[in-house]
């Protein structure tokens, strides 16, 4: 049976632009899609592309939506292609959010997202008052001296027990890296997320390079290593994982493809995942947690990368503040249908 389907269009520029390795990031475009379901339930889902991160552009995403003529059903998203991967999260999610299953855990930590720079000091002064535990910090933004000398300025502010996770973006020469990680071998970090090799993608003469450099930092350092932006798309996280690969994987459901097959390919796997935002409006950053949620990893739950705070200054696209702690009620609690009406 097939299913009325609607799609507005979204432009929403951040309150305070987001500094990454990839340069100042000021605005967020995408799509929200309502799909009219059976029984007069509506089901609700979002095109968050990051063609930096190797997805489809808007204008993919739009076509592809545009092409399907009003109406979707389960074969009219099988044929879907997995290139599509946020098209395919959007799909999804509206037509059939409760593929994903029950809770698998109670509640999930929450990683504080710290700015770049000297700002990060402050900013874990604020995150530690607000009972933040997990912290991350982005890195390779300014030059590796300043950093490396601020890290432990930085641990320092941070309580006893706290883990903090590092995001180089792939900013990094392998060289560079290197020096990190040996920074880092005596200092509680959870992780280095992407230290180099941020573009590289299956099929790409540099993967081989990529792979060799990142296995071989995986190898020679104790501080774990997560690859990020190498495994966006489901293609490339399933090319990572039947290879092996012995660290984390972020996983960011709004670029990844279905929720119910990322949840398949991880736990045939035996992943230790970690999910995090992609920026996305509370309609997607629900069914992105609902999937965190139902997952059961061979470990206690790694902290959500979903702690940025308010990105864009409306809460019905926001959706509730960030906590230290998410659980399933407060996931039901996020408003979908207040987020599209937001943008009439
Ligand atoms: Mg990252």
């Amino acid at each position: 049976m097939s299913h009325p389907l609607s799609f507005r269009r979204y432009r929403l520029p951040f309150r305070a632009a987001v500094r990454t390795a990839h340069g100042p990031w000021r605005e967020r475009a995408g799509l929200l899609v309502r799909v009219e379901g059976g029984a007069g339930r509506t089901g609700w889902g979002e095109v968050a592309p990051l063609p930096a991160f190797g997805t489809e552009t808007l204008a993919e995403a739009e076509e592809a939506l545009a092409g399907l003529g009003g109406a979707v059903d389960g074969a009219a998203l099988a044929g879907v292609p997995e290139h599509l991967g946020c098209v395919r999260f959007a799909l999804a999610s509206a037509l059939a959010p409760e593929a994903v299953g029950p809770p698998a855990v109670a509640r999930l930590a929450v990683a504080r997202l710290l700015p770049a720079g000297r700002a990060a000091l402050a900013a874990a002064d604020r995150a530690r008052a607000e009972g933040f535990a997990a912290f991350k910090w982005k890195v390779g933004v300014e030059g590796i001296e300043d950093e490396l000398a601020m890290l432990d300025d930085l641990l320092a502010r941070l309580p006893a027990d706290a883990r903090l996770r590092l995001d180089a973006n792939g900013a990094w020469t392998t060289r560079q890296a290197g020096r990190w990680l040996e920074r880092c071998a005596d200092r509680p970090i959870e992780f280095v997320e992407q230290p180099c090799f941020a573009a590289a993608a299956p099929g790409a003469t540099r993967v081989r390079q990529a792979e060799d450099a990142l296995l071989g930092l995986a190898r020679d350092f104790p501080t774990p290593i997560a690859l990020d932006e190498s495994v966006a798309g489901l293609a490339s996280l399933r090319w990572w994982l039947e290879r092996g690969w012995p660290g984390i994987v972020v996983v960011k459901p709004a670029l990844a493809g279905a929720p119910a097959e990322i949840l398949a390919l991880l736990a045939a796997h035996r992943t230790d995942a970690v999910f995090s935002s992609a920026f996305e409006t509370a309609v997607g950053r629900q069914v992105a947690l609902r999937l965190a949620l139902a997952y059961r990893g061979p470990q206690a739950p790694r902290a959500v990368g979903f702690g940025a705070a308010a990105l864009f200054g409306d809460t019905r696209l926001d959706g509730p503040p960030a906590t230290p702690f998410l659980t399933a009620a407060d996931v039901d609690h996020i408003d979908a249908e207040a987020a599209w009406n937001a943008l009439s």
